[in-house]
């Protein structure tokens, strides 16, 4: 019996022979044909705009977007062909570094994916800078992290074969205080981490305290542990806010800090900074020499190519705003929490555990005693009415507190503060009144 198939494939010129593998159609569809099959794809997704568990930036001018689309073809990595692009990275590294207080002729850093690949990088500088010692070989590296700390720590930490020494969340603390980072510390410990606005409660850790702490540490033992900041939120909100608190390069113990533009930077997905006060913190051990785009250029970031349009609204957002109109962003977005938070509180059923006097965020819990509702049916609840917000169970030793999160970003305005708290008082008074 003959084989159609075979037959057909045998007469058939040899390019049309590969049949597409699974889900890719063997023929394109017309532009406007695949772009619907996208939206149709992503319409019961929320808009970012009512995605109260994001701090990610989501909204952008038309300006913006503009560049945005026109630089998305520049390959950062591309210094050679593209000296413009490699220009506004070297000057918004500058900008943090004076927004941060380094001493800008020392300053070095580069912008990366987000904050999560600017920890690997941190992490990296520490591990090398405590191996340089020289007489580590056989003993295993610790890195002391609250239990509040992103899971980018944790990411570091198994990559690179480091212990993870975490301190426990405490009843009434939920990051690390500065004595427990100087517990956990010893000779093998490579660096602490202190996060600049936790993502847990929004609270900002006592980096000065930290740095004090450690600063007895090695004045009584020879112990002499550096600190990296982890400013995904803060690095973009106390240089404005807070400018008197002591947190940043001015601490001669904060050898790092990183941050995420696509957070309070302002810029959509896509970027974050770590920057080192010099080039010996960040230590040699990072830099990678590669002449195949043109000249020998050392680069330190562990992606290669992307998207130069990041860092083109990055330097966008520092002229548009400049120190004034970031401050004044930000300052909306702390009024619009803590009102937010006050009202939630004065309401009686909550417990307020993050009320947005440091990063914008409202955190909260129900208050002790029997409910007849619970969070998980308070966030479906408000999901009806359009707004999505997480509950999560606090991290140890307090898993067994459940918490809602609500991020306030210069998008939600008073107007969708007042919408949100009316939908939780449309809730309460409905599960209060039906029997338990
Ligand atoms: C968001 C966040 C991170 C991870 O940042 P990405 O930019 O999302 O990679 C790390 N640490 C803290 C404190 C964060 O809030």
């Amino acid at each position: 019996m003959s084989c159609p198939q075979a037959a057909s494939r045998a007469s058939a010129p040899p390019t049309t022979t590969a049949r597409a593998p699974g889900a890719l159609p063997s023929k394109g569809w017309t532009a406007s044909a695949a772009a619907n099959a996208v939206r149709i794809k992503l319409r019961e997704d929320i808009s970012p705009a009512a995605n109260l568990a994001t701090f990610l930036t989501s909204t952008v001018e038309p300006e913006a977007e503009r560049l945005f689309s026109d630089y998305l073809p520049y390959n950062l990595i591309d210094r050679d062909q593209y000296p413009g692009a490699t220009e506004l990275e070297r000057h918004c590294v500058q900008t943090l570094a004076g927004l941060w207080n380094a001493d800008l002729s020392t300053a070095v850093g580069t912008a990366t994916t987000g904050s999560s690949e600017a920890a690997l990088l941190a992490g990296t500088s520490l591990l090398r800078r405590w191996r340089h010692r020289g007489d580590t070989a056989g003993r295993k590296p610790n890195l002391v992290l609250g239990a509040n700390a992103h899971v980018c720590w944790h990411k570091f930490c198994r990559y690179w074969e480091v212990e993870p020494r975490i301190a426990p969340a405490q009843q009434d603390l939920l990051h690390l205080s500065a004595q427990q980072a100087r517990e956990r510390c010893d000779e093998d410990t490579i660096g602490v981490v202190s996060v600049l606005g936790s993502t847990i409660d929004g609270s900002y850790e006592p980096v000065a305290g930290i740095a004090a702490a450690l600063d007895e540490l090695a004045a009584e033992t020879g112990v002499d542990v550096p600190i990296h900041v982890d400013a995904a939120s803060g690095g973009f909100v106390a240089p404005f806010l807070d400018p008197e608190l002591n947190w940043d390069f001015r601490l001669p113990r904060v050898h790092s800090i990183n941050a995420s533009g696509h957070k309070y930077g302002m810029v959509p997905a896509g970027l974050g900074w770590i920057l080192w006060r010099d080039p010996e913190a960040r230590t040699n051990w990072l830099s990678f020499d590669t002449n195949y785009l043109g000249s020998t250029r050392a680069n330190h970031e562990l992606s290669f190519s992307r998207s130069a349009a990041p860092v083109v609204l990055q330097y966008y957002n520092f002229l548009r705003l400049g120190f004034d109109g970031f401050r004044d962003l930000h300052a909306r977005s702390r009024a619009t929490a803590t009102s937010l938070a006050a009202s939630l509180d004065e309401m009686g059923p909550f417990r307020i555990l993050g009320d947005g006097s440091d990063l914008p965020v409202v955190v909260l819990s129900q208050r002790d005693g029997r409910h007849r509702w619970t969070l998980r049916e308070l966030a479906d609840h408000l999901g009806t009415h359009g707004w999505s917000v997480p509950v999560y169970a606090l991290p140890p030793d307090r898993q067994q507190t459940d918490v809602i999160r609500i991020v306030v970003r210069n998008e939600l305005t008073t107007g969708h503060a007042e919408d949100l708290l009316s939908a939780v008082r449309g809730y309460l008074s409905g599960a209060i009144a039906t029997p338990a």
